[in-house]
């Protein structure tokens, strides 16, 4: 069997241009969709995740404005201007770029966003929200796999899903996702004992570890979808996921491919989040 790659691509632009009919839509109505970006200090990998946030809100109508502070910043200083942005009616959306000097607490700052402004979904509301079902802003990057699943046509009702990691931007909440789609759910992390044997039950496969091809075709069941969620680097310093795609494809019926696969869905996902945020 050769599996189908699902395109993350394709699927991250189709949600793309669907939000930028949803904002020409609310723009109709008089309301201007705001994404707040702040960025603390100059780490090169946030600059380009800021740089590409943005494009994707000059992509989608979004209005985006851009807060950028020195690397020295005090936390007292920021949690003002989270307040700030909390306060004003044109700004929709609050994203804090992570990671944030050592100074200042992350889990401070992220719990001053308010909640319905969380388009990021990282804070302990959202995901309170999330376990219990209520509405509210889901994290990027799992609601983006979810996106993947369905798209490609694939239910997973009743599948026997298997997520490796529990981080709480990707492992936790994919798992509160999935269980949302009646999906059954089992975590797996560093602890497991017979992880191997785990991910052969596997019908959904998703691998958030950050170990380079760390699954292969032995650790996948005949037909399972796989979600690679990693982002490593393999010994020639070329881009990879945590699933050898090339062996994992013989076994799998659908698979995302890195990069290009759950990579670019977590800003479309974003830009989602911006305008239901708006919406409300
Ligand atoms: P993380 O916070 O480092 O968490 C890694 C998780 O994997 C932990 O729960 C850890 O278990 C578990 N783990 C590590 N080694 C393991 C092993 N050998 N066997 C079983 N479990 C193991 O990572 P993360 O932030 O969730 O990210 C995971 C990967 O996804 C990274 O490659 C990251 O770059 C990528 N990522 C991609 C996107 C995207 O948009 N595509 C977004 C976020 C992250 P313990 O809890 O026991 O330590």
């Amino acid at each position: 069997m050769s599996a189908e790659r699902i395109d993350g691509k394709k699927i991250s632009q189709d949600i793309k241009d669907e939000v930028k009919v949803e904002v020409a839509e609310l723009n109709a109505r008089g309301i201007y969709p705001c994404l707040a970006v702040v960025l603390v200090g100059d780490d090169p990998a946030s600059h380009v995740y800021v740089r590409n946030k943005i494009k994707a809100c000059e992509y989608t109508g979004i209005k985006s404005v851009s807060i950028n502070l020195p690397a020295d910043t005090e936390e007292n200083e920021l949690l003002e201007r989270v307040q700030e942005l909390n306060a004003d009616p044109s700004v929709h959306g609050i994203l804090v770029q992570l990671p944030l000097p050592p100074q200042i607490d992350e889990d401070k700052v992220i719990n001053a966003i308010d909640p319905d402004k969380d388009v990021d979904g990282f804070s302990p509301i959202s995901v309170g929200r999330l376990s219990i079902g209520l509405p509210g802003f889901k994290s990027c990057t799992p609601a983006g796999i979810i996106e993947l699943i369905r798209r490609s046509g694939v239910s997973i009702d009743g599948k026997n899903c298997v997520i490796v990691g529990r981080s709480n931007i990707v492992g936790k909440p994919m798992a509160m996702l999935l269980l949302r789609e009646n999906g059954t759910v089992t975590v797996c992390h560093s602890h497991t004992k017979n992880l191997r044997e785990i991910t052969r039950q596997a019908d959904i496969l998703v691998a958030a570890i950050g170990k380079p091809e760390f699954f292969t075709a032995c650790d996948i069941k005949d037909g399972a979808v796989v979600i690679d969620v990693g982002m490593d680097r393999d010994e020639n310093g070329k881009l990879c996921g945590d699933v050898d795609f090339e062996s994992a494809s013989q076994k799998a019926s659908y698979i995302t491919p890195v990069p290009g696969g759950v990579g670019p869905m977590t800003i479309a996902m974003l830009m989602k989040n911006c305008v239901e945020a708006a919406t409300r």
